[in-house]
């Protein structure tokens, strides 16, 4: 290739995994990013609202992170100069039938206070409660001594944890976390869970012990200070249709036609990128096939009828459980004037998967997103997916990876999509080297 025409990348899905390659290679390329929806940012998906000539950035997908766990995305805010908010933390537990709520004060009480408070009421949560301490002690020491290699179901199975510590507690955490319809917990691998919790704090999202962030403004203000950074051809709203790998080259062909350029990052979800891929090599089907998606339904509103009955009880995150079309239903509501730490005239919640109708005329924007079920079989499979950018003109990268710098229990995330951007820039820039 000759010195001096700079090599043509296209980059497919403007997600973080999209925006961070085309970062990466800003300096070394022309970069073209393919994105089907008409705005980038994928799952950093921000509605700005007006309130008295005040515009207010509201989150509907991605929007905590903290500085451990997400170092090289924290790495891109810095050298972006992205304003981040701390995020004061805390979350609620309520249960609309029983009327039981209890939240991040109460689980740090001790059993003779939780007994005073709560047995005459509600006499089934002392023993949800003391099988939440049990949890997190032997869940801890069953991770560090390697006991921990098997599903969720499995795991709580073993351990003989209640039907009602199940739903009234590790569900609803866990289907935040990694925002999975509940019935896909048990599938989840138990070390990824444990690992969670053990990292971070007993609370997860909503810990006090771990530096919670968000982004000022909504994320939507990264999304636009990466791509002013990287000035690349942003073609939005034009879906790539196919993709094909050449032998000094690939292929991308969408609506307007076919164009040719040196490499390509395919940075869409897997099952995505398997449909578009018409030539796989034998590492790419093995790392793309099989990958399930769940589909969650997420509302933002300003009906409270999805929050707890007493408005002190509303912390960030606010995990409800009703009895709905005669099942038990989880849920759970941000309530973001406090997760993104603003004041604003009105209540803005967003509500994962409603259980129930929310008032039309609160509803403010719905979406349904998909997210990777981080299943035993997608576990396994990161000892070997990132050999599959080893010398192929298409790299993947996305949400489905893990992160290298923190292990293959951390897939799912932002920093793990985010690596896998920069790690398949990596990959192009030591191949044009
Ligand atoms: C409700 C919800 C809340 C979440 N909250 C957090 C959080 O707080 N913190 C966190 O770390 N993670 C969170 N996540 C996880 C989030 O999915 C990841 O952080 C991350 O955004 C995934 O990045 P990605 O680049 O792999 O995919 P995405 O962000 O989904 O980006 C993929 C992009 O590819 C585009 N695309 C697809 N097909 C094509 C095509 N044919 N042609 C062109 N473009 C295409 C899509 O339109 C999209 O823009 C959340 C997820 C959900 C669903």
């Amino acid at each position: 290739m000759p010195q001096h025409t700079p090599p043509r990348v296209a980059v497919i899905g403007s997600g973080p995994a999209g925006l961070s390659a085309a970062y990466h290679l800003r300096e070394r390329a022309r970069i073209t990013v393919f994105e089907r929806e008409p705005r980038p940012g994928g799952h950093a998906n921000t509605v700005e609202v007006e309130e008295n000539g005040r515009v207010i950035g509201l989150d509907t997908a991605f929007i905590v992170f903290n500085r451990r766990f997400y170092p090289r995305l924290c790495g891109f805010f810095d050298d972006l100069g992205v304003e981040t908010v701390a995020h004061p933390g805390g979350f609620t537990f309520f249960d609309l039938d029983s009327g039981l709520e209890y939240g991040t004060d109460e689980l740090e009480l001790d059993e003779a206070a939780i007994e005073e408070r709560y047995a005459a009421s509600h006499p089934g949560f002392p023993g949800v409660w003391r099988e939440v301490r049990r949890f997190h002690e032997e869940s801890r020491r069953d991770f560090a001594r390697g006991r921990a290699d098997m599903s969720m179901g499995e795991y709580l199975d073993k351990g003989g944890y209640s039907e009602e510590f199940r739903h009234s507690y590790l569900i609803m955490l866990c289907s935040a976390v990694w925002s999975v319809p509940a019935e896909l917990v048990w599938e989840m691998p138990a070390a990824t869970v444990i690992a969670f919790f053990v990292g971070h704090d007993e609370g997860g999202l909503g810990g006090r012990r771990v530096d919670w962030r968000t982004v000022g403004g909504g994320s939507i203000s990264y999304v636009r200070k990466a791509l002013a950074a990287t000035g690349p051809e942003l073609r939005t709203g034009e879906p790539a249709t196919a993709v094909r790998q050449e032998a000094d080259g690939v292929a991308v062909t969408t609506a307007s036609g076919t164009t040719r350029f040196d490499y390509a990052v395919l940075a869409t979800h897997a099952d995505e990128a398997a449909a578009l891929l018409e030539n796989p090599t034998d590492a790419q089907r093995s790392a793309l096939e099989g990958i399930r998606y769940s589909r969650s339904t997420v509302v933002l509103h300003t009906d409270p009828s999805l929050m707890p009955a007493d408005r002190d009880g509303w912390l960030a995150w606010n995990y409800g459980k009703v009895r709905a079309d005669g099942a038990t239903r989880c849920f759970v509501t941000y309530y973001l004037n406090r997760l993104q730490d603003f004041t604003a005239e009105k209540d803005y919640f967003v509500t994962l998967d409603p259980p129930r109708p929310i008032d039309p005329e609160a509803v403010i924007e719905s979406f349904d997103y998909t997210h990777p079920v981080i299943d035993m079989g997608l576990r396994e499979r990161q000892s070997v997916i990132h050999g599959a950018n080893e010398g192929t003109r298409v790299k993947l990268a996305g949400s489905y990876f893990h992160s290298r710098e923190l292990g293959p229990d951390l897939i799912g995330s932002h920093e793990a999509a985010f690596s896998a951007g920069a790690d398949a820039a990596d990959r192009i820039l030591d191949e044009l080297s």
